[in-house]
């Protein structure tokens, strides 16, 4: 018999998500709803059935069906990115416009983000960032909304360049269906060790991005709206899940963001990254005198154990691309008192939801294995899971000539990095990308590390983020301005394929 998680017992559990770049180096109908919506609560006592496992699936990327609730093989292109059109891209004219922008206001955003940097704030505690960047982006004449749609520190702010009498006279497609732009800033730092993942740069990033296609929308006279969300706790959270259920994303066209990483200098990555999914185990047994009466005890650090060694003996059996991996929480342990309580905090990724789905009931396997040998009673939280990332092959083409063209910056398309973030969630929902890009790091010092947080800090950090900024602001302008090139990246994306 399978084993499986029952959906019956549900609850919210936002502690427990995670994600991001841990490790370097289907698609969702719109307007319908994630799964799993929620965190997911199960608790057993004790006795775990012979679990027959769910199978692994096809290992493929990306090639699933509308709603990830059955597996159809479809026939995506091989190729990464496809071929150009005749096409000939963004204006020069525009790309100035863009790039001046940025140089004027790079002192600016330099400031922003090392202001964020000096106060980094972990998931839903970005209080000092929602202020900051709120403040900043109604000061550049932006319709903000602090607070969004029920998170203390999720914000959204929008510019719109109306359509005149003249664009509608003229009749394009352009011009009469004006189209919406969307732009994440994360803002969320990491326990212990700052913005050791970036994200300062991120949300100046998405700062730059909508500034600069707000310039080039009122200068170039093309109507068109620019929406950013300041989107709280990717590290763990999931915010942009959060917000994707109650619809922050459902007036995009397309959606767009960036993440620093390390890697050689002048490079962009379109990484498919891997689906996460968190979980929260707690072993629940009986104190005794270790001495006196061990035999009176239910010992949850043995069942904490256990579970660890049987993960570790799963790890054998796991296909390469996947992980396991977590730690141990102690309550006031003492070596003369067998200890009571014991939590695991866990995460599993592999390269696909798919792949996620399968290996989640083989890791719960060695959960409940362990409480049925130490007799402790065992509760489980399962987070909601991040899916990998689908990026838009069109949007990713056009980025990459963008960047080539104006920094002779290359884009890698190779298999990519083991990272996960909560933005896969939101390129199964509409098209979106999410380039990673290189900033100077020190030897071994790549994301989640102190050295990282140095680095985000710096001069040529920000330069690099900079370049991106105004590849994704020429992208996101193209989408706003060009009605043929959005529906050809909208049908890309219905069509479920994804780089
Ligand atoms: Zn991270
Ligand atoms: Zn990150």
């Amino acid at each position: 018999m399978s084993h499986r998680v029952s959906p019956k017992n549900v609850v919210a559990d936002a502690g427990i998500q995670a994600g991001c770049w841990a490790t370097l180096f289907g698609l969702r109908k719109r307007g319908g709803s994630t799964k799993p919506k929620a965190a997911q609560l199960t608790r057993r006592e004790g006795a775990a059935e012979a679990a027959e496992l769910a199978p692994y699936v096809h290992f493929g990327h990306g090639w699933y069906d509308l709603n990830y609730d059955s597996v159809t093989i479809d026939s995506c292109p091989s190729e990464k990115l496809p071929e150009y059109s005749e096409d000939e891209g963004v204006s020069p004219e525009v790309l100035q416009t863009i790039q001046a922008e940025l140089e004027d206001l790079s002192p600016w955003l330099r400031e922003l983000s090392l202001d964020i940097w000096h106060h980094p704030e972990i998931m839903y505690e970005e209080r000092y960032a929602h202020d900051r960047l709120t403040e900043f982006m109604a000061s550049r004449g932006f319709k903000v909304t602090p607070h969004y749609l029920g998170l203390e520190t999720a914000w959204r702010a929008e510019f719109t360049y109306p359509a005149s009498d003249t664009h509608r006279k003229a009749k394009t497609r352009s011009t009469v269906h004006a189209r919406v732009i969307g732009v994440n800033s994360e803002m969320d730092a990491l326990p212990g060790i700052g913005h050791g993942c970036g994200h300062n740069l991120i949300a100046m990033s998405g700062v730059a991005v909508a500034l600069a296609i707000k310039a080039a929308l009122q200068k170039h006279d093309v109507p068109g709206t620019v929406i950013l969300l300041g989107t709280p706790a990717e590290e763990a959270g999931g915010g942009k899940i959060t917000l994707l259920e109650r619809g922050a994303y459902k007036e995009m066209d397309a959606c767009i963001m960036s993440h620093p990483t390390a890697g050689p200098a002048n490079i962009s990555g379109l990484w498919q990254g891997v689906a996460l999914q968190p979980i929260d185990v707690e072993f629940f047994g009986h104190g005794a005198h270790a001495g006196l009466a061990p035999w009176e005890a239910q010992n949850a650090l043995d069942a904490a154990f256990v579970a660890y060694a049987s993960i570790s003996a799963l790890r054998q059996q796991m296909k390469p691309d996947c992980r396991v991996h977590g730690i141990i929480v102690g309550r006031e342990w003492v070596p003369n008192i067998i200890p009571d309580y014991a939590k695991l905090r866990y995460m599993i990724r592999a390269p696909t939801y798919q792949e996620l789905d399968a290996l989640r009931e083989r890791v719960i396997a060695c959960f409940d294995a362990a409480a049925l040998a130490t007799a402790c009673k065992i509760e489980i939280k399962v987070g909601a899971a991040y899916y990998e990332v689908r990026n838009n092959r069109i949007l990713g083409r056009e980025y990459s000539r963008l960047v080539g063209k104006m920094y002779g910056m290359r884009t890698d398309t190779s298999v990519g990095a083991n990272y996960s973030t909560d933005f896969g969630n939101v390129t199964f929902a509409l098209p979106a990308l999410h380039p990673a890009y290189s900033i100077p790091t020190e030897p071994n010092g790549a994301n989640h590390t102190p050295q990282f947080a140095k680095s985000a800090a710096t001069k040529e950090a920000h330069e690099a983020t900079l370049k991106v900024a105004a590849g994704l602001a020429a992208l996101g302008f193209k989408v706003l301005q060009d009605a043929d090139f959005t529906a050809e990246v909208f049908d890309e994306w219905k069509a479920g394929c994804g780089i």
